[in-house]
């Protein structure tokens, strides 16, 4: 393939599974558990440039026990959602988003560069031939898992000079099967998740591997997620894997929709970009990408000016958030329901968006 700066989804070398799986049922769906028949794989190496990217049957990946993946967290991956529609239509939501992220986070990883739009369609190809696999339900989705590691086998701290690319299939039952409960979380400065000039507005393996310890603590302290706060001024930036939404009577007396701005420390989500888009086109209340501490939500708490608050994701679109332990003290937040109206609205309009009930530019055909 020479010196290639990308690969080209035309190139697509595809071997169908001569076998086929059975499909899980829908209530068996537990996340990440099922895989399809299909993968997708590219190889890079410095001395060859990209390799054809192939289309085969989902199998076991060999590596050097040297590899740069396994030792240094070369490392990085995506999640988006293959959503179908009862007009019969596989959608993507936003996947250039995906893409463009990822290709953010392989220039932090120092993995080579691709053409977004090569990925997009290789990854369209790959849904297209497990499409039987999308499960057909207004609930429950195909989940998309890109991945990139380095596999050079040299102990060395540097570039790899080998890399891969692959993409594995995954349905996924409906993040609230098991009912619709606003979530506990705990607050506490004893882990940081991310930090200015670190890795946190990337999608590195690393970052998550490094907050299962804190996840299990908050459970021991009988919370569900943790509220990762940063800095002096305990600023609140991320809840677990989430990015989060205030809605709130701001300190001005303004109704406003506050996040966290993109200061690189929180993961930009396109469930977050999305609510942000979503809301500012309804022109009914203010909506800011701000600074929140939890002085702020303390004194809001207070005066009872907190309405909603909500972590967002391609897993569950929103995900109330019921109370916060800090200190020691359980904070109560205001969830009169127990999904509260904005909340509601929002999932409402995204998954009618996902499943194609609303037309959209933001829907993806396969
Ligand atoms: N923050 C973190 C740390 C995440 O891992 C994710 C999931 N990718 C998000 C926020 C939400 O991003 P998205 O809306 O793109 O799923």
């Amino acid at each position: 393939a020479g010196h290639m700066a990308t690969f080209k989804a035309s190139d697509t070398v595809v071997e169908l599974s001569p076998t086929h799986k059975a499909k899980p049922d829908e209530s068996e769906l537990v996340f990440g558990k099922f895989f399809t028949d299909h993968m997708l794989t590219i190889e890079w190496t410095k001395a060859g440039g990209w390799q054809h990217p192939r289309i085969g049957p989902m199998h076991q990946l060999s590596f050097h026990p040297g590899c740069s993946a396994l030792h240094y967290a070369i490392q990085l991956f995506e999640g988006l959602k293959a959503y179908w529609g009862q007009d019969g239509q596989v959608r993507l939501f936003r996947p250039m988003l995906n893409m463009k992220r990822m290709a953010v986070s392989a220039k932090r990883a120092c993995l080579p560069s691709f053409d977004c739009e090569e990925l997009l369609e290789c990854i369209r190809k790959l849904v297209k031939i497990d499409q039987d696999w999308v499960p057909r339900s207004d609930s429950a989705s195909l989940y998309i898992r890109p991945t990139f590691i380095g596999t050079e086998s040299s102990l060395g701290v540097k570039k790899p000079t080998s890399a891969l690319l692959f993409v594995i299939l995954s349905p996924v039952g409906s993040y609230f099967s098991t009912g619709i409960k606003p979530v506990s979380l705990w607050a506490d400065t004893k882990y940081v998740r991310a930090w200015k000039g670190g890795t946190g507005d990337c999608k590195l393996g690393g970052n998550y591997g490094a907050t299962i310890y804190a996840q299990y603590e908050a459970a021991d302290l009988g919370c569900q997620q943790v509220l990762w706060l940063y800095g002096d001024d305990l600023q609140i930036t991320e809840v677990g894997t989430m990015n989060i939404f205030i809605y709130w009577t701001n300190e001005d007396g303004e109704e406003e929709l506050a996040t966290p701005p993109l200061d690189g420390l929180i993961l930009p989500g396109i469930t977050r970009q999305s609510i942000l888009e979503l809301s500012q086109k309804w022109e009914e209340f203010k909506v800011s990408e701000r600074c929140i501490t939890m002085a702020d939500l303390l004194r809001a708490l207070k005066e009872n000016r907190v309405k909603e608050i909500f972590g967002s994701g391609t897993a569950c679109v929103v995900s109330p958030v019921g109370r916060i332990l800090y200190q020691g003290e359980n904070l109560l937040i205001p969830c009169k329901e127990d999904f509260p109206p904005l909340a509601s609205r929002l999932v409402k309009e995204l998954t009618d968006i996902q499943y194609g009930r609303t037309p959209s530019a933001w829907s993806f055909l396969l």
